[in-house]
């Protein structure tokens, strides 16, 4: 079963980053169990009214570096982070004739 970013303007999905192995794609759960945070993740999405389910995941690319800790290579997300990256329209718009250009 793949897993979906739960942005709607992000594409990504488990198994397409493939061929960038060092922008490798990782999905991240909401905290469910964390309500003030998970409110802020929310917030950020811009989507109040709206909760997300346990089947439901972020992305890596939502997140800065800094929220991420790596040992012994292995990526973690921090258990404070906060997803902060989010595009606006014009960037999506941008991005998918980017896309569009470069098949
Ligand atoms: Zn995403």
């Amino acid at each position: 079963m793949p897993r979906y970013c739960a942005v709607k303007v992000c594409r990504n999905r488990g198994g397409t980053a493939s061929k960038q192995e060092d922008k490798r794609i990782s999905f991240y759960p909401f905290p469910l169990q964390d309500k003030p945070r998970l409110q802020k993740w929310v917030d950020n999405m811009k989507r109040e009214e709206w909760t997300p389910s346990r089947h439901q995941y972020l992305c890596s690319e939502h997140f800065t570096d800094d929220c991420f800790d790596i040992r012994w290579g292995i990526r973690y997300l921090k258990s404070t982070a906060i997803p902060t990256i989010f595009p606006s329209i014009q960037d999506v718009c941008a991005l998918s004739s980017f896309h569009h250009t470069s098949i």
